[in-house]
């Protein structure tokens, strides 16, 4: 094959995509059909370092084995029942992940915006059936700059015009507060017709933004106190990405509602998972909520499966390590673009020193000319968030090929 045809088989595929789909993203020019572990192979069959992971759902790295041996085993059995009947998974499943994490139940969902949309059904009617605030008053405190997904709810909880612009009227009831600020909270939670204080505990799509240390902890107190919940949307922070099993867990915090998805499945399908204690999750009752891919069997194989993974191969200690090491490196590239390297365990960023609205996209593209893969975050933020089974020596190539893109970029 000559690079020619090769080059058009890309562009024939990128064409076809832009032709016929809905143009809702704006995705690098590279076409990828094969992904192992940490790296992903394009169609004519260069090779990446992939340093997005699907926003940090391949925690496990691409294709795991043992995930996708499960995954077959189970699609050859029973992939789907609906919830109109008992499956012989789901019950495992549900004693499997609450024991992981501790929390009495668990309401299975697909995609983390369902998750979250959940969490908040939760929190307003845990509200009037416990906390008894009037119906239809509860409110729910949300951080500014924060990302929960694309549907009405979560996009009138955000404050990105581009999230939100153009698609009123939205949910009301969403007290929005700067994120990391506790007086804020402090104030807004004397509202007694509080639910919940939702908040990402790394802002993730804000561009990796780490709050001070001991904000978790005290905004969870503040919200004990006000008898408030603490929902933690772990769908990107969480399953080892940050160097602990959870966000939450570097200030010893436990959300009342915890929110996960996205590596729950270890990239194979969408698996989320909404996990509290009785007091709230009893709270729904037969009928009032669902979904008919929520608790599919094959979706619990695989949950399980991408869990086990986790644990048994270590990934939580590895991005705890790699992550410092990572960040450690990175600061020794003395370069005037890099402003701020930041970020904790292997969920990192590199904010950039530009005015330039096309900086971040371009050094993307340099970066993929030479093999990895990464995406800015508002224009002048480069995310870093490999997949946790990466090796040391991987990353000092990683950190050679930014290093040396760094060097050879012109802005
Ligand atoms: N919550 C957070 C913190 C996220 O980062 C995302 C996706 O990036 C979501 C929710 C939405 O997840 P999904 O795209 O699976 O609906």
């Amino acid at each position: 094959m000559t690079t020619e045809t090769a080059v058009t088989k890309s562009e024939h595929l990128m064409e076809l995509e832009d032709r016929y789909g809905a143009h809702n993203y704006h995705p690098l020019p590279v076409v990828l059909e094969r992904g192992r572990g940490v790296y992903l192979w394009d169609v004519e069959g260069k090779r990446y370092y992939d340093f997005l992971s699907a926003y940090s759902a391949v925690n496990q790295g691409h294709c795991h084995q043992l995930i996708t041996d499960v995954l077959k085993k189970q699609a050859e059995k029973l992939t789907l029942t609906s919830r109109a009947f008992y499956n012989n998974v789901l019950g495992e499943y549900e004693k499997y992940i609450t024991e992981y994490f501790g929390y009495d139940k668990v309401l299975p969902m697909n995609t983390g915006v369902e998750a979250v949309e959940t969490a908040i059904k939760l929190a307003r009617r845990w509200a009037y059936e416990v906390k008894g605030i009037k119906e239809n008053k509860a409110k729910v405190i949300v951080p500014e700059n924060n990302f929960h997904g694309r549907t009405l709810l979560a996009i009138s909880a955000s404050t990105d015009p581009s999230s939100y612009n153009g698609f009123g009227p939205f949910v009301p009831n969403f007290v929005k507060i700067p994120y990391n600020d506790l007086t804020a909270l402090s104030n807004a939670l004397d509202d007694k017709e509080v639910a919940a204080f939702m908040v990402e505990p790394i802002q993730g799509e804000a561009g990796v933004v780490v709050p001070d240390e001991g904000y978790l902890a005290k905004a969870k107190f503040l919200c004990e106190k006000a008898g408030v919940l603490f929902i933690a949307d772990e769908v990107q922070t969480g399953l080892g990405r940050t160097g602990k099993m959870l966000a939450c867990d570097w200030e010893e915090v436990r959300p009342d509602i915890l929110i996960l998805g996205k590596a729950l499945s270890g990239g194979t399908l969408p698996v989320s998972a909404v996990l509290a204690d009785d007091p709230v999750m009893l709270t729904i009752k037969p009928g009032e909520h669902g979904s008919t891919y929520g608790g599919n069997p094959l979706a619990c194989k695989v949950a399980m499966a991408a869990l086990q993974v986790i644990k048994d191969e270590s990934l939580v200690y590895n991005a705890f390590y790699l992550g410092k090491y990572f960040r450690n490196e990175l600061q020794k590239i003395k370069h005037p673009l890099i402003k701020q390297i930041r970020g904790k365990g292997l969920l990192n960023a590199i904010v950039l020193n530009t005015d330039d609205e096309n900086c971040g996209w371009n050094l993307c593209l340099a970066l993929m000319e030479n093999g990895l893969l990464a995406k800015p975050t508002h224009h002048y933020i480069i995310r870093l968030a490999p997949p946790l089974c990466i090796t040391k020596e991987q990353i000092d190539e990683c950190v050679e090929i930014i290093g040396k893109t760094l060097k050879e970029f012109k802005e």
